[in-house]
């Protein structure tokens, strides 16, 4: 008997999601295969914002000032762990050669031909998938404590002036009177007028799994093991169960497991975890936010999500293998607490995810150099949910073979 051979999608995150939908929206059949319930992975607790304006290069001269600081104090913003750090060199290595003047600024363009787009396409897939009330009204506050913070954070507005994006800087009265929580130890604010956020990051996955069963496609439960393939292309993924599906065309959107198929199919991908965390606040310890939160210098958020108050952030570079250190989380509440003196943290759960990050910042969403009817789409890193539903976009124009809606070429996974 003929069948048609779906197209595979491993990894049901928020890009595995959003592809997953896009492709059984243009009709093709789709198998969307995740080893755990959709959008359980990093897609789960992050911080929900839809942060337009973060896509500096992550290797650009102000990082590397603070850096020396980072590495002694194990209660900075960004920390790594002294016994993985070794492991990181070659990573490290790259991220130091992502930080020369012309490569920042290839990286901002880059990352801006997605951000500056990325409300509009999460407007267009929420309109699409009947789930508009997913978007907040409210947008956010960037966060300074002093004029000297404020300073040095002006390579974000000077990117956000190149892009074409809106900000009003506030200050003093101005601040309280947009969001009369916050404590007046705040210098300065930025609005960020495009900057919302999803209610509910993990039913955003489910929500966009389920529209794609609406339309024919199907999820399945199962840890893929192993890829098929020949001289001619992809011909299955094997299940850890023994079972086998049949394909000749196969999206690799598994996160930080992406870099495991990469490296067996020959062409190995630098991807290191940058660990967060969050402690989800529930009534009645929550507060009536106004508007998410961003300090950056504290790398922390705070966003009203998921039926309660998040409080988040935190970059912890120590693999995969090591245990929580939920310590990291706490401190993220003590700096919330210092910046909304009413927060009351009573009910709360805590949780730590695995942003697949590259050392150049901007994902892969590409075809395999090597094997014909491969994919990619990952190195989503702190932009994963803003990304989602760009990627979704472009990923199906790259499998279905039309031209894509935007340029590839600074994506492609050859790069490295
Ligand atoms: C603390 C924190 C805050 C963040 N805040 C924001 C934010 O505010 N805005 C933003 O845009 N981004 C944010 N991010 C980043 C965003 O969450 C990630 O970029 C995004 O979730 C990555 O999605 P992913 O699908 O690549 O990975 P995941 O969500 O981890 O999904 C990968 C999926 O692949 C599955 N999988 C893996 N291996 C296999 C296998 N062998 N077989 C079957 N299935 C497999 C996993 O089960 C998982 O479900 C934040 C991240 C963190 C940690």
């Amino acid at each position: 008997m003929q069948t048609t051979r779906p197209i595979v999608v491993v990894g049901a995150g928020l890009p595995g999601g959003a592809i997953a939908r896009e492709l059984a929206a243009r009709g093709e059949t789709v198998l969307l295969v995740d080893r755990q319930e959709p959008g359980r992975g990093t897609s789960y607790g992050n911080m929900a914002s839809i942060a337009v304006n973060g896509f500096d290069a992550a290797s650009r001269p102000s990082t590397w000032k603070k850096l020396p600081f980072w590495m002694i104090n194990p209660d900075a913003p960004v920390t790594a762990d002294p016994l993985y750090a070794p492991r990181m060199i070659p990573w490290f290595l790259r991220f130091l050669a992502a930080g020369r003047p012309q490569r920042i600024r290839e990286i901002e363009d880059a990352g801006a031909t997605l951000a500056t787009r990325a409300l509009g396409d999460i407007r267009g897939l929420l309109a699409a998938i009947g789930a508009p009330d997913l978007l907040s009204e409210a947008t956010c506050l960037q966060l300074y404590e002093t004029e000297r913070a404020f300073a040095e954070g002006r390579d974000n507005l000077a990117l956000m002036d190149r892009y074409g994006l809106d900000y009003d800087v506030l200050e003093g009265p101005a601040i309280r009177a947009h969001e009369p929580l916050l404590s007046p130890a705040i210098a300065k604010a930025v609005l960020l007028p495009q900057n919302h956020f999803i209610t509910d990051p993990f039913r955003f996955v489910g929500r966009m799994v389920a529209d794609m069963q609406r339309r024919g496609g199907t999820s399945l439960t199962g840890v893929v093991a192993r890829i098929e393939h020949d001289l001619r292309g992809v011909s299955a993924v094997l299940l850890s169960d023994g079972r086998r599906i049949e394909t000749d065309r196969l999206v690799l959107a598994a996160g930080m497991e992406t870099a495991t198929f990469a490296r067996a199919l020959g062409e190995p991908i630098p991807l290191e975890t940058e660990r967060g965390y969050h402690t989800q606040i529930m009534p009645p310890g929550g507060t009536d936010l106004r508007y998410s939160l961003i300090w950056p210098e504290r790398a922390f958020m705070v966003t009203p999500t998921a039926g309660g108050i998040r409080v988040g952030g935190s970059v912890e570079m120590a693999g995969l293998a090591r245990a929580p250190n939920w310590r990291r989380a706490r401190l993220l509440v003590e700096h919330a607490k210092f910046a909304l003196p009413s927060l009351k943290v009573e009910n709360v759960s805590e949780w730590m995810g695995h942003r697949p990050a590259l050392p150049d910042t901007i994902p892969v969403l590409s075809a395999s150099a090597r094997t014909r009817g491969v994919f990619y789409a990952t190195g989503h890193g702190h932009l994963g949910l803003t990304y989602s539903a760009t990627t979704g976009i472009v990923m199906a124009d790259l499998v279905t073979g039309r031209p894509p809606a935007v340029d590839l070429t600074p994506f492609r996974i050859d790069r490295f």
